[in-house]
């Protein structure tokens, strides 16, 4: 075993350190205030090359791995978590899984522009009435000649209001379930699509989410990624390489609020002395880093056996449900640490606790994660197939 990162890795970790303090972490609280998506900073990025690093160079990658790409986001994610997004809308999502199951046409069409980030991605999973019951989507692709002609709807789409191309899944297929659903590579902009955008949430403000409805929209069959039916499959593919997206996002946000606390607990007198003198608040602090720590272990290794290319759906798993829950456990005490000045605005622990809440939530729920570990340990649902 090696837990120390190669020299390379060392210095894209400190490359997107310094671009998140250079370039996002001036605005940041005008910008996520202001719910403004800096597109102009995802292109940075993406001239960067940081959405190019699960990509072969062919396709404009640079093919630097999924460790990479997961140190990347996390010290994006540690300035500003909206940011972190696109490394699942670009890369991990779009461009990563038309690598995987799309045409030579498709890969040469849409990956480029996906790494560049003159391209903005995006994938469509969820419905109103089909969140983590994936199965149950009801949007339906009809083929009628050489087009697919698609009714439904979409919800709580990320990038939707934004977004040039995206990953769709739909029913081809009505009586065979997860059998029955395709995945699609779709022109986001045409005739067919609208997109209402969801103003009101929470969090993650600077990053647009979306309602898509889709009225005879019409897409090339040639854009039908693997066979017809393969849909329920390339979409468990693509979330467990999306998930590790979330993970290395959610390490973002719980360091950040570590990195608050440390600052803070020196700095705050009460009763004569600093809080972090407090036995209290030192057993929050600890808490915070060996939570946040074990949980970095488990994702590294995660990105790690993507690397080597071996299965593994179950430490993918475990990495994105230890790190949600560590951000929110991060978030909540840095809360109780900074008291009343935690619960204003005036320190970016209110974006942090907001922010942290989603990664409870996307690409299958925390309880989603615990299933498929405990359903694996008990032998009744293998993870890593
Ligand atoms: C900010 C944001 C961005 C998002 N971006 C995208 C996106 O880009 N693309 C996309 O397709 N979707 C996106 N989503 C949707 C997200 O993936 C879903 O919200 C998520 O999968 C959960 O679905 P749901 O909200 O319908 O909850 P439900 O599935 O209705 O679950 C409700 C509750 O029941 C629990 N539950 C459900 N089934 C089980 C079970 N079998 N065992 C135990 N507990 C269970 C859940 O854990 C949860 O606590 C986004 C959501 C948010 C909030």
């Amino acid at each position: 075993m090696n837990f120390e990162l190669t020299e390379e890795l060392q210095d894209i970790k400190r490359v997107a350190r310094d671009f998140a303090l250079k370039e996002i972490a001036p605005t940041v609280d005008q910008d996520d205030k202001a719910h403004r998506f800096r597109q102009d900073l995802v292109k940075k990025m993406g001239d960067l090359g940081f959405f190019g690093c699960v990509i072969p160079e062919e396709y404009g990658g640079n093919d630097m791995g999924f460790l990479a790409i997961t140190l990347i986001a996390e010290e994006i994610a540690r300035v500003h978590s909206s940011m972190r997004l696109p490394f699942n809308m670009n890369a991990l999502g779009p461009a990563r899984t038309i690598l995987k199951f799309g045409s030579e046409e498709l890969k040469r069409k849409y990956i480029p522009g996906l790494v560049s980030a003159d391209l903005m991605g995006c994938f469509a999973i969820t419905e109103p009435d089909a969140g983590s019951d994936v199965a149950s989507m009801k949007t339906r692709a009809v083929l009628e000649g050489d087009h697919y002609v698609v009714n439904g709807s979409k919800m709580w789409i990320s990038n939707a209001p934004v977004a040039d191309v995206g990953l769709l899944y739909a029913v081809t297929d009505p009586g065979k379930g997860a059998r029955g659903i395709s995945a699609f590579v779709m022109d986001c902009k045409s005739p067919g699509v609208t997109v209402e955008p969801i103003t009101e949430k929470l969090g993650t403000w600077g990053a647009p989410v979306g309602a898509m409805t889709f009225e005879n929209f019409r897409i090339p069959k040639e854009n039908l990624l693997g066979a017809e039916g393969d849909g329920f499959k390339i979409c468990m593919s693509q979330l467990d390489d999306t998930r590790l997206g979330c993970a290395a996002g959610a390490l973002g946000v719980a360091q950040a609020c570590i990195d608050a606390v440390l600052q803070y607990a020196n700095e705050r007198q009460q009763f004569g002395q600093p809080i972090g003198k407090f036995q209290m608040v030192q057993d929050m602090i600890a808490q915070m880093i060996v939570e946040t720590e074990a949980a970095r272990l488990l994702v590294y290794r995660a990105a790690f056996l993507k690397d080597k290319g071996v299965p593994n759906t179950l430490e993918t798993s475990m990495g994105k449900y230890a790190s949600a829950e560590a951000a929110n456990k991060c978030a909540d005490f840095a809360m109780k640490i900074f008291g009343s000045y935690g619960y204003s605005e005036e320190y970016p622990v209110a974006r942090y606790y907001r922010d942290a809440k989603s990664y409870q939530i996307v690409e299958g729920t925390s309880n989603i994660q615990k299933v498929i570990i405990s359903n694996d340990a008990l032998g009744y649902r293998k993870a890593n197939r």
